[in-house]
C-alpha cells in the first residue's frame, strides 16, 4: 500500500476497496509500476499502452453521439462503485491510471465539459484531500469525455513542472493580489507560458480565476478557452496552475507513416509528463522533441503579454461594480401581500421585540398603526431562530387578473417585517438574494429545461435583481422620473417601463417575478444552475446590464431603443437569431420586412418543438405552436370597435393600418391608423400590440392585408401576419431553449443575446 493517502482513510478505503474486486483496473494499476519511463529534467516520457483508449480517442460530436457516455452512472460497469463528493461529483477510479493513484470525478448530472461553475470544486477536492493533485483538461485539451464534465485527480508521483515549482514561482510575475497575499501571476520559466494563483481562501481563488478566464482569448469554434489546470496544496498554500493552450493535439499526431508520433496532451503531458502509448515514439522522442510538443501546444509569449494587459484592465473597470455590493451576497426584500388584516403561522421560533414566538398570529390595521399582541407599533419584525425557519401567510392572491386567480397559504423562509403605508400592512418577506432565485426560477421555469438554460435565466434574473436593488439604494439621491411620450396633434408615441417600488425591492407578483417561497418545491436542477452561477450578472462598461427577454424574437433581435426611450444601449442590439448572426435583410425597409414576416427563415426560435416550447411558456397548454408566424383575423366592425375602444378615439371606418417606421427586427414603432373620420400614429411596440388587441397582440412585427373592398373602399376584413412574441429585445427564451438543448453553454447564450456583455460576479 502506499503511503499518500495515509491520512486520508475514507479515500484510501475506496481506492483499494475497488481494486480488490475490479480485476481490469487492478492488473492496470499494477502495470503501471513497472511502465518505462524516460527523464529528461524538465520533461519525462511514460509509455503507457493502455492509454491508447485516450490518445486516439475520437471526440467529435457523431462519435460522441452514438456511444453511450462511460462517466454516466448507468453506463458504468457494475464492479465500479463511487465516493459522493458534495451534492454535484462523484469520484470514481480511473481503470486507464496514469498516476499510481488516479481518480476521474465526474459531475453527477450529464453535461458538457466546463470549468466555469466547476473550478472551485477543484479547491473543495484539495480542501478535503489535500494529499492529491487535482487537474482539468479542457473540452479541447485532452478530454476524453468533453461531453460530460469531469475532474481528475491523484497522487504518488511529482510532475516535473510541481519538481520545479519552488524555483518557477520565484520567477512569478504578480499581476493581481487580493486580502491575505492571495494572488495570480504570470510565469515565464517553463516550457510555455503559464498563469498561477497561490492563495489560501477558495473565494479568492474563484475571484482570481474569473478574471483570468475573461482575459484568456477564445475562438470562435470553441466553448470556452483553451486550457488545462493543475492544482495541489503546499501546507495552507492552494497552487492553481493554469495552462493557456494554442492547439488541440500537435502537428505530429496527424502526420503520416514514420514522421506521426501519437501524443494527445492534457494536463500532465503539459506539466511535463508526456504519454506515450506506442512504444516507436516513446523510443524516438528526444528532450528537445517533447519539449517542442508542449511549446506548440501551449501559448506564445505574445498572447501571454496580451492576457497580462487585459487582466490589469479588467482589475480596473470590476472596482466600480464590485465596490456596490461590497463583495457579499446581499438580502432582497419581496412585497408580499398587503391588507388591513393578515393571519400568518410561525412554522419555527421566530425572535421579536426580544421575545421568542411561534405559531399562529395576526396583525390588525388600527389607527394607522400595526397591533399586534396586544401592542400597537409602525413597524414589525419577526426574525428567524435558525436558518431554516420559515412561516406561512394566509390569504396570499395569485394570478391577479389572470382566469386563474385564487388565494392560498404560502410558506417563505427568512425575516418577516411589516410596515405600514396609508390604509395598508404590507407583509414583507427578506431573504438572501440566491435563495430568491431559487425560487423564482423554479416558477418561471419547466423543471424539463436543460441546465444551460436555467443557467442563462439565473444569470440574467440576477441581473435584473440588482439592478434594481442597486437603483433603489440610489432613491434618495435624486430620482428625476423621465417623460414617457411624446405627444403631437396627429401622433402620440409612447413607451412603458416598470414603476419602481418603494417600500420594497421587488413584488411578488408578475409585475416584478412571480414569487412564491418554499410553498412550490425547488427542482433540483434549478438549485444546481443557482448554485453554478452564484453572484454572476452580465455587465457592460463597469454596470450592470438591463437585461431584458421576451418570448421569440422572431428571427432578428430587436434594440432597445425602438421599444423604449431613445438611449441605444450597446449589448441591445439588432443580431440574427442565428449562429451567423451578423447575416439578415434590414428590416426597416418595408419591402424587406414583408418578405420577412410572409416566410419563415431558419433560426434558433424558429421551432415548434413541443418539448422546447413547454420550457419557457409557463401553463403551457399546448393549444398552438405558432409564435414564430401567425396570424389574427378580424372583421372591419371587430376591429374598428376594438381600435375606439383601446384608444378612445373615433376613426370612424377603418381604411388602413400604415407602418410609418420599423425597428431592426421589423417590428413596428409607429403604426397610422387611417380611418373614414380621422388619421393618427401611435406608438412605440406595446401601445401598438394593445390598440390592436382585446389584450396584447403577439408582436408588432406585422404586416396587414385588407380585404373584400366595398363600393366606397372601405376594406370588409384584416389580415394581420405576424412574427415573434414579445418586444424581441435581448434573450429570445425559445430561441434559448432550443440553444441550451444543442448543446450551447450558458454563457454563449448570453454572448450571443447580449453581444459585448460580460457574465461577472459580483460576490
Ligand atoms: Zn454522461
Ligand atoms: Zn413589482
Ligand atoms: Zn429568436
Amino acid at each position: 500500500m502506499r503511503e499518500e493517502l495515509q491520512s486520508d482513510k475514507n479515500l484510501q478505503q475506496f481506492f483499494y476497496g475497488q481494486l480488490e474486486v475490479w480485476e481490469d483496473a487492478r492488473q492496470r494499476f499494477h502495470d503501471l509500476a513497472d511502465v518505462t519511463v524516460k527523464d529528461f529534467g524538465m520533461v519525462r516520457l511514460q509509455f503507457n499502452s493502455a492509454r491508447m483508449v485516450s490518445t486516439g480517442a475520437k471526440i467529435d460530436k457523431k462519435t460522441l453521439q452514438k456511444r453511450a457516455c462511460f462517466l454516466c452512472a448507468q453506463n458504468r460497469p457494475a464492479v465500479q462503485t463511487s465516493l459522493p463528493f458534495g451534492d454535484d461529483f462523484e469520484i470514481l477510479i480511473n481503470p486507464f491510471p496514469i498516476l499510481p493513484i488516479h481518480f476521474t470525478i465526474p459531475a453527477r448530472i450529464h453535461q458538457p465539459q466546463s470549468i466555469q461553475g466547476h473550478y472551485g470544486a477543484m479547491h473543495r477536492l484539495l480542501m478535503e484531500h489535500p494529499g492529491l493533485t487535482v487537474f482539468y483538461n479542457g473540452p479541447k485539451c485532452g478530454a476524453s469525455a468533453p461531453d460530460h464534465m469531469h475532474l481528475q485527480a491523484g497522487t504518488g508521483c511529482v510532475l516535473p513542472l510541481q519538481a520545479s515549482w519552488k524555483k518557477l514561482s520565484e520567477q512569478m510575475e504578480v499581476i493581481c493580489e487580493l486580502s491575505g497575499g492571495d494572488r495570480l501571476g504570470a510565469i515565464d520559466g517553463f516550457c510555455c507560458p503559464l498563469f498561477a494563483i497561490v492563495c489560501k481562501s477558495s473565494e479568492n481563488n474563484e475571484k482570481l480565476f474569473e478574471q483570468l478566464y475573461k482575459a484568456m482569448p477564445m475562438r470562435e469554434d470553441e466553448t470556452e478557452p483553451m486550457m488545462n489546470i493543475v492544482s495541489w496544496r503546499d501546507g495552507e498554500e492552494y497552487i492553481f496552475v493554469i495552462i493557456p493552450r494554442k492547439k488541440h493535439r500537435p502537428d505530429c499526431y496527424f502526420a503520416e507513416g514514420e514522421a506521426q508520433t501519437l501524443v494527445s496532451p492534457g494536463a500532465l503531458d503539459m506539466s511535463g509528463l508526456i504519454i506515450t502509448p506506442r512504444p516507436e515514439d516513446f523510443q524516438k522522442l528526444s528532450a528537445e522533441d517533447a519539449e517542442a510538443i508542449i511549446v506548440e501546444c501551449g501559448i506564445g509569449r505574445d498572447t501571454m503579454s496580451q492576457i497580462i494587459e487585459r487582466l490589469k484592465r479588467q482589475f480596473i473597470e470590476e472596482q466600480t461594480v464590485l465596490s456596490i455590493f461590497h463583495q457579499k451576497q446581499p438580502n432582497v426584500s419581496v412585497g408580499i401581500v398587503s391588507a388591513q388584516k393578515l393571519a400568518f403561522t410561525l412554522n419555527s421560533p421566530y425572535e421579536v421585540e426580544g421575545q421568542i414566538v411561534i405559531g399562529k398570529q395576526e396583525v390588525l390595521l388600527v389607527d394607522g398603526m400595526i397591533l399586534w399582541n396586544g401592542k400597537k407599533c409602525d413597524r414589525l419584525s419577526f426574525l428567524p431562530h435558525t436558518a431554516d425557519a420559515s412561516f406561512s401567510l394566509e390569504d396570499v392572491t395569485i394570478g391577479i387578473n389572470f382566469h386563474w386567480e385564487r388565494k392560498e397559504v404560502q410558506t417563505f423562509l427568512g425575516i418577516l417585517r411589516f410596515v405600514v403605508d396609508g390604509d395598508h400592512i404590507h407583509a414583507i418577506n427578506e431573504l438572501p438574494v440566491e435563495r430568491y432565485l431559487e425560487s423564482v426560477i423554479s416558477s418561471e421555469m419547466s423543471a424539463t429545461s436543460s441546465l444551460e438554460l436555467l443557467k442563462a435565466h439565473a444569470v440574467i434574473s440576477r441581473s435584473w435583481l440588482l439592478a434594481q436593488m442597486e437603483k433603489r439604494k440610489r432613491i434618495g439621491e435624486e430620482n428625476k422620473k423621465r417623460p414617457s411620450y411624446m405627444k403631437t396633434d396627429d401622433e402620440l408615441i409612447r413607451w412603458y417601463d416598470r414603476e419602481d417600488h418603494t417600500l420594497f425591492d421587488v413584488c411578488a407578483d408578475d409585475h416584478c417575478q412571480r414569487y412564491q417561497g418554499i410553498t412550490k418545491e425547488t427542482s433540483p436542477h434549478v438549485k444546481e444552475a443557482i448554485r453554478q452561477t452564484s453572484g454572476q450578472v452580465l455587465t457592460s462598461r463597469g454596470e450592470i446590464c438591463d437585461a431584458r427577454f421576451s418570448k421569440s424574437c422572431g428571427g432578428v433581435m430587436e434594440e432597445f431603443q425602438y421599444c423604449w426611450e431613445d438611449t441605444p444601449k450597446n449589448y441591445l442590439v439588432a443580431l440574427a437569431d442565428t449562429p451567423n448572426e451578423h447575416v439578415f435583410p434590414d428590416l426597416r425597409i418595408e419591402k424587406e420586412a414583408d418578405k420577412w414576416i410572409r416566410t419563415a427563415p431558419e433560426s434558433f426560435c424558429n421551432t415548434h418543438d413541443t418539448h422546447v416550447l413547454s420550457q419557457v411558456l409557463n401553463d403551457y397548454d399546448q393549444e398552438t405552436t405558432d409564435f414564430y408566424r401567425w396570424q389574427v383575423d378580424y372583421t372591419q366592425q371587430e376591429l374598428g370597435a376594438l381600435i375606439l375602444k383601446k384608444t378612445q378615439i373615433d376613426f370612424g371606418q377603418i381604411l388602413d393600418l400604415q407602418a410609418v417606421e420599423r425597428g431592426k427586427s421589423g417590428r413596428i414603432c409607429k403604426l397610422r391608423i387611417v380611418g373614414t373620420k380621422r388619421t393618427f400614429t401611435i406608438g412605440k411596440e406595446l401601445e401598438i400590440r394593445r390598440a390592436l388587441s382585446e389584450s396584447h397582440l403577439y408582436s408588432s412585427a406585422f404586416v396587414v392585408d385588407r380585404v373584400g373592398m366595398d363600393a366606397n373602399g372601405v376594406p370588409q376584413r384584416f389580415h394581420i401576419i405576424g412574427a415573434g412574441w414579445g418586444h424581441g429585445v435581448g434573450l429570445c427564451q425559445i430561441g434559448a431553449a432550443v440553444m441550451g438543448e444543442q448543446g450551447y453553454l450558458y454563457n454563449q447564450i448570453l454572448q450571443h443575446y447580449y453581444p459585448g456583455a460580460a457574465v461577472s460576479r459580483l460576490y
